[in-house]
């Protein structure tokens, strides 16, 4: 059982997680000095800032004496996975939305392990969360609504927490972003430090500027948050054959594991943007893994046809 803030949560959570250098040639080559926070390290399937979202979340949850956590997902959901898992360490039961037509992969067969009840939705009523939680909890008082993706304050402000635990300032901050509740977070974090450091965002979504007024609703905006919404791939879990071999790259050059959702997409624009010279001789640059490598699950056929045996680096999807 680990001590978490406000409250006793029995799961083994590695915090802070370490801030590691990474050495390639290219940033060498360009004076850069790279950084990752390893948040992928936090817990092998609570990970990333899957579990910094949940936090408040579940604390609130707690006081409140609701022991049903009720969210929203794709199929592929590394938040719906994440949430049932604490449920489940948490003793709460937990119930999901699933987005679209009934399918069974192991990321879903892995909620339903962990004892989450699944609910797939189709995608005109998926839309409307609120309804839908009204609609089949209404009556139960335990019950206890969590957005898609953890979207709420409390994310935002267990997100923030991330910069209070950073060794030194850095220039440059990479994020990606999906909901964009994460980088609402840490950018709330470089606020309240009030450190001159200047956050990037990649979005993993098409059309990403929207993100823009979605982060200034938990924020003021200043001129130091920078949108690269050009590193999307065709849209949201989209990848490219080029996208899935940077991740095994990347992989064999640096012995990080990233997947091609949402990571994949943050690092394959930061070296785009470093050896198109966006950054100063110096200047030292720290991305966040954000976790969420059960996701590479959703393209293992395709990485094996690319390189049999890197599937082999894949986080098993069953309890610690
Ligand atoms: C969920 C997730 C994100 C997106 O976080 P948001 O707060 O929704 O922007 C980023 N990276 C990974 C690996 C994720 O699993």
């Amino acid at each position: 059982m680990v001590i978490h803030g406000l409250f006793l949560y029995p799961m083994e959570i590695r915090l802070p997680s370490p801030v590691e250098q990474i050495h390639l040639p290219l940033f060498n080559e360009k004076g850069l000095e790279v950084f990752v926070k390893r948040d992928d390290l936090i817990h092998p399937l609570v990970s990333g800032n899957k579990w910094r979202k949940l936090k408040y979340l579940l604390t609130k949850a707690v006081k409140e004496r609701k022991n049903h956590l009720v969210t929203f997902g794709g199929a592929f959901s590394n938040h719906l996975l994440a949430t049932a898992v604490a449920a489940k360490a948490g003793g709460l039961k937990a119930s999901a939305f699933v987005r679209g037509e009934k399918v069974l992969n192991p990321v879903l067969q892995a909620c339903r392990d962990f004892g989450m009840t699944l609910h797939f939705t189709d995608r005109l009523s998926y839309r409307d969360k609120k309804a839908l939680f009204s609609e089949y909890f209404g009556s139960d008082q335990t019950a206890f609504f969590i957005d898609e993706g953890g979207a709420s304050a409390e994310a935002v402000e267990g997100c923030a927490e991330l910069i209070a635990e950073l060794p030194h300032a850095f220039d440059h901050i990479f994020c990606a972003a999906g909901t964009g509740t994460t980088a609402a977070g840490i950018y709330k974090g470089i606020q309240a430090k009030g450190l001159h450091t200047r956050l990037h965002i990649v979005p993993a979504l098409k059309d990403g500027l929207f993100l823009q007024s979605v982060i200034a609703e938990y924020v003021d905006l200043e001129e130091d948050l920078v949108l690269h919404p050009d590193f999307h791939f065709g849209g949201y879990a989209k990848a490219s054959t080029e996208l899935l071999q940077f991740v095994i790259d990347w992989h064999r050059d640096t012995g990080i594991l990233i997947e091609p959702v949402y990571t994949g997409k943050l690092l394959y624009g930061l070296i785009q943007l470093i050896q198109q010279d966006h950054f100063k001789k110096g200047d030292q640059i720290l991305w966040v893994h954000t976790g969420g490598l059960t996701g590479l699950e959703g393209f293992r056929n395709q990485f094996d046809r690319l390189a049999p045996g890197f599937t082999q680096n894949f986080i098993p999807l069953r309890a610690k």
